[in-house]
């Protein structure tokens, strides 16, 4: 048992069942993006009594496996979910480190508020991706681009049909093995105009980190690969067509002077790590970082003028991925044929070098879990 400043104890009861050695190696010859999931999960319940008694515990981690939910649990009908995606990375000399988990843990307790779920203590966060690590430390990729992807969520397990926020509620940590997540080399993705819908509005849940969001987005995501785009775009067409991002990526504009430009939080727009990243490497790098807003209009204006030169997107699973084309049935911005740009390389480079521990990390964004 490992007891935390918080007083919430963990408890191991390691899978009796584990995978085989060989069964992981060859999972880990190709991990794919989501497939596999490691042997174990960590779980922290919460209750509160209607009289506001109560709080997280039972912290433990388990073997991998279904959960057991009421049929009338409250995430199956009103959808009380949020989640989290971060990614643990394996050093040179062995050692097992993740990036800014204080950012998603803070991310995390702001889409609770929003979806009225409890706040989970920072520190019971990080112990739980700690314990969940350690248990499974031999699922933690060595490849190049490779991590172990890590997914907190936190669901509303309460049975009860009637409309408010569960009073019972569990947090969760599944793992599973990444490699490159758009398959294999860096080529440049074409992206689909959502002009139809959208994934978030104002006041709504588009700066939380919700599964209600992504359901929101799938018809989109549809629409766009029948049309052979990988991504989708969400503009806010009552804004001027103010580029918002993608279904789950942010996006960064390099201009002709270096700078780069990204859509301001509006509300609508989810504010990622890579995101928040970036905005400091490129600072690092000397150049001017800009977040404002950025219509669809001065996309296509910018790209045809050259004042635009590189159009990248950027999260955890991917990364930062270049963007070759942008387009739907009336509109076609880029060209099939754009090769990354070299400043997308260069963010990606150091990006990826303070997470793997290659380049020195300047600004103690790195935390060591084994
Ligand atoms: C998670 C997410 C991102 C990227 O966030 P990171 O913290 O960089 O992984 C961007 N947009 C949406 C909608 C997301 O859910």
């Amino acid at each position: 048992m490992t007891q935390t400043a918080h007083g919430v104890e963990f408890s191991q009861q390691l899978s009796a069942t584990p995978k085989s050695a060989e069964e992981r190696t060859a999972i880990l010859a190709n991990p794919g993006f989501g497939d596999y999931f490691t042997d174990h999960t960590a779980v922290i319940d919460y209750s509160v009594t209607a009289e506001g008694d109560g709080g997280w515990h039972n912290a433990r981690v388990e073997a991998y496996g279904p959960i057991s939910l009421d049929p009338s649990a409250a995430v199956l009908h009103y959808g009380q979910e949020i989640f989290e995606g971060l990614k643990a990375y394996r050093h040179a000399d062995g050692s097992i480190w993740t990036f800014r988990p204080d950012a998603n843990a803070n991310r995390l307790n702001r889409s609770a508020r929003r979806l009225a779920l409890p706040e989970l203590p920072e520190e019971l966060f990080l112990e739980a991706i700690r314990e969940l690590v350690a248990a499974d430390q031999e699922w933690v990729p060595s490849g190049d681009g490779e991590a172990l992807y890590l997914r907190p969520f936190m669901i509303a397990t309460e049975a009860f049909l009637g409309v408010r926020a569960a009073r019972e509620v569990s947090f969760r940590v599944i793992a599973s093995p990444a490699g490159n997540y758009f398959g294999g080399t860096l080529k440049p993705i074409s992206i689909w105009i959502s002009r139809e819908y959208a994934r978030a509005g104002r006041g709504g849940t588009g700066a939380a980190k919700c599964g209600g969001n992504y359901a929101a987005s799938l018809i989109a995501q549809q629409e766009a690969e029948a049309n052979g785009c990988k991504q989708v775009l969400f503009l806010d067409q009552a804004n001027d067509n103010a580029v918002e991002e993608l279904g789950g990526m942010n996006l960064f504009f390099v201009m002709k002077d270096g700078s780069l430009v990204t859509p301001a939080l509006s509300g609508t727009i989810l504010e990622g790590v890579t995101r928040m990243s970036i905005l400091q490497i490129a600072k690092d790098m000397g150049r001017t970082v800009t977040e404002r807003k950025i219509t669809l209009d001065e996309w296509r204006d910018g790209v045809a003028s050259g004042e635009i030169t590189e159009v990248f997107a950027s999260g955890t699973a991917a990364v930062i991925t270049p963007i070759g084309v942008l387009r739907d049935a009336t509109e076609f911005i880029g060209s099939e044929d754009a090769t990354p740009g070299e400043t997308t390389m260069a963010i990606r480079e150091q990006l990826l070098g303070i997470q793997t521990g290659t380049v020195e990390d300047q600004h103690g964004w790195l935390t060591r879990l084994v």
